[in-house]
């Protein structure tokens, strides 16, 4: 059994002063894509199926138990996290099927009903000896709402954590979802003041739109664990229309997926160094 919390995992990388990936699960191949380019850099990963993910597969268990099988079955320690759950029922029934890690994302409420439901989130995920990860300013970009403007205050992220008793903090720091172009500009002295005021490990979401060096320096400035989403699917889906685009006669779904498949691995073993400070 190689599964831990991701909190484990992160606290791991804490310790090291380095950075967990955490990379979303669309499809199975996405799965087991992460795994081997894990297995590959012999680093811990982090795999992560959003809200929006199980609503478009129309339900929670097929693609989670596939995800938790793929996770089980490592050589390198993984999590499977629920990322950006809005819907608290859908937070229980993860919990229920075996995540490990959920996030709770009241990002769109006010700091109050922020405060209040984070914490009957935290108090559920720790009855199941799971990690929570909370978001505090909404970092925008999901359905094409950009907000890169947004910033969290260190003071709020600090009493945010202590009326919480969360596990893990997504700041917004500069960074925007769903983003194309790897041109985000982030505030690396946030990072690092939010990152002396509070007491636990920061999440970067967002982190498809930051370049290499600049995901290097936003974990040197204090980020923990970077989530990475679109980068992958640009990848993925680039490589699917190479591969159509070279073969009209192509039907068959495995002689097309199997090299965007592959060609993730490589990137996912890429980016686990580079976060891993090597
Ligand atoms: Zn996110």
């Amino acid at each position: 059994m190689s599964k831990l919390s991701s909190l484990e995992i992160v606290r791991e990388a804490d310790r090291a002063g380095t950075a967990v990936g955490a990379f979303n699960v669309i499809l199975l191949e996405h799965a087991e894509a992460i795994i081997a380019g894990a297995q590959i850099a012999q680093l811990p990963v982090i795999l992560q199926i959003s809200q929006n993910a199980v609503t478009y597969h129309g339900a929670l268990e097929p693609i989670s138990l596939a995800t938790l099988a793929c996770a089980t079955a490592a050589t390198v320690p993984t999590s499977v996290h629920l990322d950006h759950a809005e819907d608290t029922e859908l937070i229980r029934r993860a919990l229920d099927l075996g995540y490990d890690s959920i996030m709770y994302d009241g990002s769109k409420l006010d700091f109050a009903e922020n405060v209040k439901t984070s914490k009957e989130m935290a108090a559920l995920a720790h009855s199941y000896g799971a990690t929570i990860e909370v978001e505090l300013g909404e970092i925008g970009g999901k359905d094409g709402v950009h907000a890169p403007g947004i910033r969290t205050k260190p003071a709020d992220a600090k009493s945010f954590v202590a009326e919480t008793g969360v596990d893990l903090l997504a700041v917004a720091v500069g960074s925007s979802h769903a983003m194309t172009s790897r041109d985000a500009q982030l505030d690396f002295d946030l990072i690092a003041e939010i990152h002396r005021a509070v007491p636990i490990p920061l999440v970067l979401h967002g982190s498809s739109g930051v370049n290499d060096p600049d995901l290097q320096s936003a974990v040197r400035a204090g980020m923990r664990k970077i989530n990475i989403a679109t980068h992958l699917n640009h990848i993925f889906t680039d490589a699917v229309r190479a591969t159509l685009a070279s073969n009209e006669k192509l039907v068959d779904p495995r002689k097309y997926i199997s090299s965007a498949r592959a060609e993730v691995t490589s990137e996912i073993t890429r980016l686990l160094k580079l976060l891993n400070l090597e």
